[in-house]
């Protein structure tokens, strides 16, 4: 059982300066010293200009070390102050997992003539006109690396479709034609297929691809000396070919490099398909928890608590879900929004990094700023970290028994002295529940963790205590110290 707290160390508003890179590198010893031991870090490839994100990617083997696309270092830095980075989180034994943007490639180099058709963007499996030849930005030949760590150079025949013809300036889904070609299979079946998401579409059935896609995964990991990665929007590719290149990865750096895959879809039967057909060597982000919390903090009391599990990736797969309350594409603005609501992320923090299913990463905009924003959820993460370092162990009996007031106790384990505690979410008025602790606990006195509360809870007989939670708040009881 993983017992660890994941990071997500960005989010979409970073400022353009690289000097990211050297703040993660000055950071290490702090998130040792909160609780965290893995960082997910931003995609950090040459994207299309300095100011990409990451995820309108250029250049793979460039991590900040060519002068191309205007730059040498990336939005984050340098390649060397990456590896930098790298060596002192490990210093601190912090994990590091890459985010690997393998679905496209953007920024292309020149532009080439080939034989396409458009589909119907609502149903790409519909092809809605003739092949006919269009100019596509589809060359990559890397001028600015020559050749250096690798030689491949990408054409049209390495991608299945486009969405620009520079001849005439139509945007349109192009399916491009080639012997064998279509658009992959073991994709999502939205919209028909959902192989294509942005840009240049890579295609996983051509073997020349998929043989240099997996090289890279094998030198990046080992370049940067990675313990593991976030595999982004891996709905949009051949699930046959991820599985293929984490065995080729896994095959060099051992079986414990972790993955987990970003599967954006509210649909806890999708996620459970993609598991099976990746034979669970893979962990998938909690989506359908997130919309959970999403929907429960826009309802306020009218959302029925005793429903915020249900249909939760983490109740089926507790060994492979990572639970998170908001992301980068979740967050105000993205493409995605679905950002939970300011006065329900100390309950949902509660939940996830209190509970003991589950692996729990944390927003970087949540626990820092967004933009120049500081955001106002630092301290109780911190005071929830803490939690879950002193009191988070054994086994959990849950009471998720009324609409507006649930919660969960801990039952401890020896291992941890004076381990254990009992949770209460409430979105509606204060509350109280008894929940029991465990007889072993009798005579106790429990106090209020977070400081909401400050009547203490002596625990009886039978091991029942009456703990109480204030209205649209959170309660961690634990017991007091002699
Ligand atoms: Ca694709």
């Amino acid at each position: 059982m993983k017992n660890g707290v994941m990071m997500q160390y960005f989010e979409w508003n970073i400022p353009d300066d690289g000097k990211f890179w050297e703040l993660l590198k000055k950071d290490a010893k702090h998130l040792h010293d909160i609780g965290i031991t893995a960082v997910w870090i931003p995609p950090a490839c040459k994207g299309t200009k300095s100011n990409d994100v990451g995820y309108g990617i250029y250049d793979l083997y460039d991590l900040g070390e060519f002068d191309q696309k205007g730059t040498v270092r990336t939005k984050y830095g340098t390649k060397n102050e990456l590896k930098e980075a790298i060596e002192e989180l490990h210093k601190y034994k912090i994990s590091v997992y890459f985010d690997a943007v393998m679905n496209h490639k953007a920024g292309a180099d020149y532009t080439e003539k080939f034989l396409a058709k458009e589909v119907d963007p609502n149903n790409r499996d519909k092809v809605v006109s003739e092949p006919y030849e269009i100019e596509g930005w589809t060359g990559f030949d890397f001028p600015g690396r020559k050749n250096k760590y690798c030689d491949f150079k990408w054409h049209y025949f390495h991608f299945t479709g486009t969405d620009y013809n520079q001849a005439n300036g139509k945007k349109a889904i192009y399916l491009i034609e080639g012997e064998g070609k279509s658009w992959g299979e073991g994709v999502d079946g939205e919209n028909g297929n959902y192989d294509y998401l942005m840009y240049a579409d890579i295609d996983f059935d051509h073997p020349d691809v998929v043989e240099h896609m997996k090289d890279w995964g094998r030198w990046v990991a080992k370049e940067l000396n990675l313990d593991g990665m976030r595999l982004d929007a891996i709905k949009h590719i051949n699930e046959g070919f991820i599985k293929e290149f984490l065995k080729a990865v896994r095959a060099e750096r051992g079986k414990d490099f972790y993955a987990v895959g970003e599967y954006w879809k509210q649909d806890i039967n999708s996620l459970n398909e993609y598991l099976s057909a990746l034979d669970y060597n893979i962990d998938l982000f909690d989506v359908t928890l997130h919309y959970n919390m999403y929907q429960a903090s826009t309802q306020g009391r009218d959302y029925d608590l005793r429903n915020l599990l249900s249909d939760a990736l983490v109740k089926l797969h507790p060994e492979l879900a990572v639970t998170f309350v908001d992301n980068h594409d979740s967050q105000w603005g993205s493409s995605l929004e679905s950002q939970v609501k300011s006065w329900f992320k100390p309950q949902a923090y509660a939940l996830i990094l209190l509970m003991k299913e589950g692996y729990p990463c944390i927003f970087y905009g949540d626990y820092y700023r967004i933009g120049d924003e500081e955001s106002p959820h630092r301290l109780i993460i911190d005071i929830l970290l803490n939690a879950r370092s002193k009191y988070a162990y054994g086994d959990q009996v849950d009471y998720f028994d009324h609409p507006n007031t649930v919660g969960f106790v801990r039952l401890g384990d020896k291992k941890y002295p004076n381990s254990g505690l009992a949770l209460l979410l409430s979105n509606g008025e204060n509350g109280n529940k008894v929940m029991n602790v465990g007889q072993n606990r009798k005579g106790e006195i429990w106090y209020e963790f977070t400081g909401n509360i400050k009547d203490e809870v002596t625990i009886d007989e039978n091991g029942n205590g009456n703990f109480l939670v204030e209205g649209g708040n959170i309660a961690v009881w634990v017991k007091k110290s002699e």
